[in-house]
C-alpha cells in the first residue's frame, strides 16, 4: 500500500479522525455506501470525488435520500444545499490533506465547510492521493491555489484570474476561496471519516 497514505492515515489518526485506507474508487464508494445506516438522509456537498466515486446513485440504490445540489438549478440549489446540512450524514472531500494531518477546505458559498464544521453528526471526507501534499500549511495552500482552483474554475466555466493564469484575489469576481478552512483536528461532538483511496480523485 501507497507509503504516503499510510503515513498520512497514522498522521490523521493521531488528530482524532476515523481512517480507512482503500486502493480504489470503486472500494470507496463500497466502504462508504455500507458504512452509512439503513435509511438514513445523506448529504452531499460540491464534489468532483464524490461525482467520480458515483456514490450517490450508489446510496440512492440501497435505500436513502441523497440530497445533493449538483446540476439542479440555481434557484433549488439553496434548499438542497440547507436539507444536506440538516442530514445526519455528509460526504465530500477535502482540498488539501498534508502528510502530517492538516485538513484544509475552501468554499465560495460556505454550505461545505459549515456541513464539516458542524450540522451532520457523521462526516466523510473521501479523499484521492492526488490531494495530498508533503509539506505543511503552505504547501496545502500552494497547490488549492495552482492546482485546484484552475481545474475547478475550469470545469465550472468561471471567468476567475487562476482559471487562465494565476490567482489574483482582489480581481476574483466568482472566487471559490471566499472561505478558507483548516482543520487542526478533528471537529468536536461529531465523528469524521476520512477515506484515503490510492487512487487520483477529483482536484
Ligand atoms: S481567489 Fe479566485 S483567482 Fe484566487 S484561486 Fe480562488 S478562485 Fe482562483
Amino acid at each position: 500500500m501507497n507509503e504516503m497514505l499510510q503515513k498520512t492515515a497514522a498522521a490523521l489518526r493521531g488528530r482524532g479522525y476515523d481512517v480507512t485506507v482503500v486502493s480504489s474508487a470503486v472500494e470507496a464508494r463500497d466502504f462508504i455506501a455500507g458504512d452509512i445506516p439503513a435509511g438514513q438522509e445523506v448529504g452531499i456537498g460540491g464534489s468532483e470525488t464524490a461525482y467520480q466515486l458515483g456514490i450517490a446513485d450508489a446510496l440512492r440504490e440501497s435505500g436513502h435520500t441523497v440530497h445533493w445540489h449538483r446540476g439542479v438549478p440555481a434557484a433549488q440549489a439553496a434548499a438542497i444545499r440547507r436539507a444536506a446540512l440538516l442530514s445526519p450524514n455528509y460526504l465530500c472531500s477535502a482540498n488539501a490533506v498534508t502528510e502530517d494531518g492538516l485538513i484544509m477546505q475552501i468554499d465560495g458559498t460556505g454550505n461545505r465547510v459549515a456541513a464539516i464544521c458542524y450540522g451532520p453528526s457523521t462526516v466523510y471526507l473521501a479523499v484521492g492521493r492526488n490531494k495530498i501534499v508533503a509539506g505543511g500549511y503552505q504547501e496545502a495552500m500552494r497547490r488549492i491555489k495552482e492546482v485546484a482552483c484552475p481545474q475547478n474554475a475550469r470545469r465550472l466555466g468561471l471567468d476567475t484570474p487562476c482559471a487562465s493564469g494565476h490567482c489574483n484575489v482582489s480581481e476574483c469576481k466568482r472566487s471559490m476561496c471566499n472561505i478558507v478552512l483548516t482543520l487542526e483536528h478533528a471537529p468536536g461532538a461529531k465523528t469524521t471519516k476520512v477515506v484515503l483511496i490510492d487512487e487520483d480523485l477529483g482536484y
